[in-house]
């Protein structure tokens, strides 16, 4: 409770977490951490964008994070399209409204990155972009990724945030976990690292697949992690279920999760991490 020693009179301002709240960084003198239910001065929330008082990390856009999670990037497949498969109402509006707003074409930035001096192939899914939903055009270019990483002998890392698969695509949301999956057993069998960075939230499709392949499974504090959301899995087994089932920290409890490192640690970790396992391409 370091930031209420600071100044006493911001203790009447610190109210309960609402189960609901909206786990973006909204704009505004005050921020409620959605765990905690710390308020938090809007100007105290440092570049991570975590909650000083239980570290949890606020939901940000790819081109926040690698701001500070690697020292340089090159991005790859920009251009990609979706076709709208389905013709589904209403989706080509709401896409160009996420493009506008991150400067993204779809839920994932991929390409390679430095840190330091250890090179590596990444992707960031975005969870403001349609909740980071899996498409068919993320799906190419986290494929690509791997594919490419194969060929170059690179480790990769993955940031990892998704609401599951893309509803306005349809089976072919579906399609892009297996077409993923089948992309990392090749980067896997080519004896090549791949380290994924679990972020709130992390779900459905992209839980059942990528997510849970990684050689090393990091996650951040508190994040949500699962398949099927609570209120789903409450009305189909009929009975409650525990309030922290879900939370990385229970997760690591049970071996799905090998650590769990706070954002300002993130850097250094990876790079300890590539600099064991990382490029082979004769750097
Ligand atoms: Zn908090």
């Amino acid at each position: 409770m370091k930031l209420y020693e600071q100044d006493n009179t911001l203790t009447a301002q610190h109210v309960k977490a609402d189960k609901q709240a909206d786990a973006k960084v909204p704009d505004g003198l005050w921020q409620k951490c959605p765990k905690c239910g710390t308020a938090i001065l809007s100007k105290q929330i440092n570049e991570f964008a975590t909650c000083p008082n239980c570290h949890y990390g606020f939901r940000i856009s790819a081109k926040q994070r690698l701001k500070w999670a690697v020292d340089r990037y090159s991005d790859l497949d920009e251009d990609l399209q979706t076709k709208d498969p389905l013709n589904f109402p209403g989706y080509p509006a709401k896409l160009h409204a996420s493009q506008e707003k991150t400067g993204l074409n779809d839920s994932a930035l991929t390409g390679e990155a430095l840190i330091n001096d250890e090179k590596f192939g990444f992707g960031v899914m975005d969870p403001t972009f349609i909740m980071g939903s899996l498409g068919t055009v993320t799906g190419e270019k986290l494929t690509r990724l791997f594919e490419r990483a194969t060929e170059k002998r690179l480790p990769v890392v993955l940031w990892t945030a998704s609401g599951g698969a893309r509803m306005q695509e349809g089976i072919l949301s579906l399609m892009q976990m297996a077409k993923v999956s089948n992309a990392i057993a090749q980067h896997s069998a080519a004896g090549l690292l791949y380290i994924v960075v679990l972020t709130d939230p992390t779900t459905g499709g992209v839980t059942a697949s990528f997510a849970m392949q990684g050689d090393i499974t990091i996650a951040e504090p508190h994040a949500l992690i699962g398949f099927a959301g609570r209120r789903v899995i409450e009305q189909t087994i009929h009975q409650k279920i525990p309030a922290d089932l879900q939370d990385a920290e229970n997760l690591q409890k049970h071996g799905f999760v090998d650590h769990i490192v706070e954002r300002e640690h993130e850097k250094e970790l990876l790079y300890q991490l590539l600099k064991l396992g990382g490029a082979q391409d004769g750097k």
